[in-house]
């Protein structure tokens, strides 16, 4: 069961103490507290614990400062919409919002190489007044004979670098547990120039551990990418493990699936599944072109195929595009192929821009007449 405060009321409110004194009078219950930061409001919301499919919801609904009592249905307990319940209002790091409302494009390294390409690509995103980027620090590879990533020894100059070029959010795949340690050292070292959100990539969707320590840790926000060859219900539950263990900031990424079906993409494309995560969940969703496409094949029509899944991405309502740049590809020791270039930036931001405002267009005739 959740209870859901009134925005005015915080954390610290009698009408919360009370909620949690009476939900913790039932034997067994317990109580979680989350306060969900939202662009124009913020949310407290108290999660209760154990038997409470006997609970009443009307002693709760009685205290002045609740909102509503939605009573959890099975599946996706924290990151779920419960029958339309619960809002997917988000949550806000770094001055960035991310919610089901809005749109951002991360692009950037898939893998860090040198400061100067980094330095190249976080100017061209400034020059574009983009503030969120992505950066590969440590890079799972199929073969262990690959580029592993620069790892830690980067770190200070990755963020340092970000924070001169005004980027506000830098996403980065962690493998593990130390990982995490060490971006949270590496950012106390460097004086927070910039946020990081931790990426969970597709070959950890179900590495429970991590998914528990990223969760365990509230500050950073998380984007999981989708796990390539399991159940979409299996990666909604692998984000649960991340929530429940307290962090809400989840972004959830779509980035193509496996199949046996080969050429002519890395990976199946799987953005019809935009609106079902949105449906299902209260989480923004992510599309990633460049490791759903891999090469820079080019349509008849003049228009990479990266540009034209990112299409069918966003005009689905996603929230967020993950996409790879690189200063000079054919140089690039990890996923050259499919990396967009620098000059390639101004067409790929318009060319999205040009969809989203094509979705909200849409999405404004919901329940209108059609014009004739
Ligand atoms: C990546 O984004 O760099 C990456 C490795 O993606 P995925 O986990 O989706 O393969
Ligand atoms: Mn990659």
């Amino acid at each position: 069961m959740i209870i859901v405060m009134k925005a005015d009321v915080g954390p610290d409110s009698p009408d919360v103490a009370q909620v949690v004194r009476l939900a913790e009078s039932y034997p067994g219950v317990r109580t979680q507290m989350h306060r969900i930061v939202g662009a124009t409001r913020s949310v407290v919301e108290i999660y209760l614990i154990g038997p409470t499919g006997v609970l009443p919801t009307e002693p709760f609904e009685e205290i002045a400062g609740v909102e509503k009592v939605v009573r959890v249905t099975e599946k996706f307990r924290t990151i779920g919409r419960h029958d339309g319940g619960l809002d997917a209002v988000g949550f806000t790091y770094n001055g960035v919002h991310l919610s089901q409302d809005t749109f951002h494009v991360f692009p950037g390294l898939c893998a860090v190489d040198t400061p100067e390409n980094l330095d190249a690509t976080f100017a061209a995103l400034a020059r574009h007044g983009i503030q969120t980027a992505r950066a590969g620090v440590y890079k799972p590879r199929t073969s262990p004979y690959d580029f592993q990533g620069l790892g830690a020894s980067c770190l200070p100059w990755v963020l340092e670098s970000a924070g001169r070029h005004g980027i506000r959010i830098v996403a980065m795949e962690v493998t593990r547990e130390r990982h995490i340690e060490e971006i949270y050292g590496a950012l106390e070292q460097t004086g927070r120039p910039t946020g990081v959100m931790l990426q969970i990539g597709t070959r950890n969707a179900q590495n429970f551990e991590l998914l528990k320590a990223v969760g365990q840790q509230t500050e950073l926000p998380v984007l999981f990418k989708r796990g390539m060859g399991i159940t979409l219900e299996e990666s909604l539950n692998a984000c649960e493990y991340v929530a429940s263990g307290g962090n809400h900031k989840i972004v959830f990424c779509l980035r193509g699936v496996k199949s046996h079906l080969g050429d002519p993409h890395r990976n199946l494309v799987d953005f019809g599944h935009v609106p079902v995560v949105r449906r299902l969940t209260r989480l923004p969703v992510c599309v990633d072109p460049s490791h759903s496409v891999g090469r820079r094949a080019i349509a008849p029509d003049g228009l990479l195929d990266i540009f034209h899944v990112t299409a069918q991405g966003v005009i689905a309502g996603a929230n967020m595009v993950l996409v790879d740049f690189h200063p000079h590809p054919e140089e690039a020791l990890c996923d050259g192929p499919q990396a967009l270039l620098l000059e390639e930036l101004p067409h790929f931001l318009d060319d999205a821009r040009i969809v989203r405002r094509a979705y909200e267009e849409r999405v404004k005739r919901v329940g209108q007449p059609a014009a004739s």
